[in-house]
């Protein structure tokens, strides 16, 4: 008895689309959460321009013991998480890799988390292997000191200069330790100006050089956030941040690692 229902007849008339205008919708949540999903956790720090700078050139102070001689100064670390991807510069610059992109990456970040020149990020789900020479001031004693560029999270090699003529000594790991980013070495040296060749571990840093994308908005088009009396800027979606950063060391003023001591700002 379906026939008579009518229900397998041919739909004549069919309910007119809606019309209104095609919109795309921007949610600043499903950008979050895709940073939040697939970033690294990181440190970030906040960069400040060292007021130890000479007035008429902007130059720092080499002894000065806030900014290590560098000018800059990083205070207020946070733990948020970022999407770090290396560069594709052949989409768009030059076709080859070239030394300028060497120890360069670039970085998303949720828009609350905003960077600018200079801000240092440490990708703490990594680690990165660096080398670098120390000079050694003596602490007391047999005990020596100096400071690394990076806070090392294992020390991997190390050899004791022993003149130009003489080969390497190699140093046994229980006679060294380090302490956030000291190196200690604790060994009677009769040599005048120690130095020793270091290969540690620790977690990659990065200087942000330049910030590619650092504002976009999208108006209206927001969950929870329909009603049209609201204020314009409650209606403005902030997108993620997008910068490129380089390794500090290889960033243009890596900082002096040979001076004493450092005041700790943060
Ligand atoms: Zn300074």
């Amino acid at each position: 008895m379906a026939e008579r229902n009518g229900h397998n007849k041919p739909v004549t008339v069919e309910t007119p689309r809606e019309f209104l205008q095609a919109k795309a919708h921007w949610n600043k949540k499903d950008f979050d959460s895709a940073i939040y999903a697939q970033g690294y956790e990181v440190f970030k720090e906040m960069a400040l321009h060292c007021a130890c700078r000479n007035s008429a050139n902007g130059a720092p102070l080499s002894d000065c013991k806030n900014c290590g001689g560098t000018g800059w100064i990083f205070i207020e670390k946070t733990s948020t998480r970022a999407v770090i991807q290396a560069i594709n510069r052949q989409s768009k610059f030059v076709q080859k890799w070239t030394e300028m992109d060497s120890g360069t990456i670039s970085v998303s970040l949720r828009n609350d988390d905003k960077v600018a020149f200079m801000d240092r990020i440490t990708i703490m789900d990594q680690v990165s292997t660096f080398s670098q020479t120390v000079y050694l001031k003596r602490k007391t004693g047999s005990l020596w000191f100096a400071r690394l560029f990076y806070t090392p999270k294992s020390i991997k090699k190390v050899y004791l200069f022993n003149g130009s003529n003489e080969p390497l000594v190699k140093i046994a790991p229980d006679k060294c330790y380090f302490q956030d980013n000291y190196f200690y070495l604790n060994m009677e040296l009769s040599i005048e100006s120690p130095s020793v060749s270091l290969r540690y571990e620790h977690h990659p840093q990065y200087h942000v050089i330049d910030i590619t994308r650092e504002q976009i908005a999208n108006r209206g088009g927001l969950e929870n956030n329909c009603d049209p009396n609201s204020p314009v800027d409650d209606q403005l979606a902030q997108f993620p941040v997008h910068a490129i950063a380089r390794k500090a060391d290889r960033t243009l003023d890596p900082a002096d690692i040979n001076g004493d001591s450092v005041y700790d700002n943060t």
